[in-house]
């Protein structure tokens, strides 16, 4: 369904092969985008997307990634950085490695990519940046040490670029999902899950389309005087962030 007002843009999705990333990839399409998405694999993604090979943690692999999806659809004018991972280990089995490589992944690899985009959106004075963190961010999680610390980053990014190039047409917002059905919450146990459910306001899990047509939202000319913000689509759990 593509809105007849609004030109095609050119959509970054990186980690667009599955879960949440695959359906905000779908729901750009769906509004008549041209959506580039990144898997390490190089394949993947949704049909009617450009799937690129990048590993967040390597810029080498970002910088031919961005290159081959702005040479299909033009400059980058609407970032989703939503690639991620979880290594999850109480604090006092949580090795150096695995705090890093989460940060590396999470934060880092956000920084990375947004770093690839955001010379062409200052150039056009029109961008949106989307930054996929979580409910645990903010919220806090026992053995989620290391990805609580990259998810809160994430909002520190964004609300230092949002002071530094908000005059310039561009917004980065934060999207912090709650507990939301893909192949991350699949691993955790079933005693776990139901023990979440519980403590989620909604009672429930959400499908991966209900922070999609947010994000989709977010990345719309209707909010351009959205910045610097924290949106949950969390079900309630992290009331007052
Ligand atoms: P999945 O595990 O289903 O998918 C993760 C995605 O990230 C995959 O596309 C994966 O690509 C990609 N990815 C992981 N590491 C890298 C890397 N080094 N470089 C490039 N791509 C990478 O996760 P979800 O869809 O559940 O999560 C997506 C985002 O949403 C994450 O940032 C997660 O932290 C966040 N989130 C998820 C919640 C949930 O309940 N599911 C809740 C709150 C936030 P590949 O196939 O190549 O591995």
């Amino acid at each position: 369904m593509s809105d007849p007002a609004t030109e095609p843009r050119s959509v970054l999705i990186t980690g667009g092969n599955r879960g949440i990333g695959r359906a905000i990839a779908e729901e750009f399409l769906r509004r008549g985008d041209k959506v580039a998405v990144t898997s390490r694999s190089g394949s993947g993604g949704p049909d009617g997307a450009l799937t690129v090979a990048a590993d967040v943690t390597d810029g080498d692999s970002l910088d031919a990634a961005v290159k081959t999806a702005e040479e299909a659809n033009g400059p980058i004018e609407v970032l989703v950085a939503n690639a991620g991972i979880t290594d999850d280990q109480l604090l006092l089995r949580m090795g150096d490695d695995s705090f890093e490589s989460v940060v590396d992944t999470n934060l880092t690899g956000s920084f990375r990519t947004i770093k690839r985009v955001i010379r062409s959106m200052m150039r056009r004075k029109k961008g949106r940046i989307v930054l996929i963190s979580s409910v645990v961010g903010l919220y806090g999680s026992p053995g989620q040490i290391n990805y609580a610390a990259s998810k809160a980053g994430l909002v520190g990014i964004a609300r230092a670029l949002t002071r530094e190039l908000g005059s310039r047409g561009i917004t980065a917002n934060v999207v912090a999902p709650g507990y939301i059905d893909t192949d991350m919450t699949a691993q955790l146990s079933d005693e776990l899950q139901d023990s979440y459910r519980k403590a989620i306001p909604a009672g429930r899990f959400a499908d991966p389309s209900e922070v999609a047509r947010v994000v989709a939202f977010i990345a719309s000319d209707d909010a351009a005087y959205i910045s610097g913000a924290v949106i949950p689509v969390d079900g309630g759990l992290g009331m007052g962030h």
